[in-house]
């Protein structure tokens, strides 16, 4: 699956906190149409803060 080989928000149990938003330190998420956490996969630096600021763990980051 596409998914499993990128960085991934689990859309299930995201439910737009923000938190990860306001954590990432390249503005690299944003919300999707349905309030949902999106990474931007050319932005991203995998620095894993927001995987480790999630409440749900939601967020995958693959290196
Ligand atoms: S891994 Fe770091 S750079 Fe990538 S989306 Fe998460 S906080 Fe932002
Ligand atoms: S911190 Fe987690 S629950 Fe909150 S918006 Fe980001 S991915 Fe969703």
């Amino acid at each position: 699956m596409e998914g499993n080989k990128t960085n991934a928000v689990n859309k299930q149990t995201c439910f737009g906190c923000g938190t990860c938003v306001n954590a990432c330190p390249v503005g690299a998420i944003q919300f999707d149409s349905n309030g949902k956490a999106e990474i931007d996969e050319q932005k991203c630096i995998k620095c894993h803060t927001c995987e480790s600021v999630c409440p749900v763990a939601a967020i995958k980051i693959k290196d």
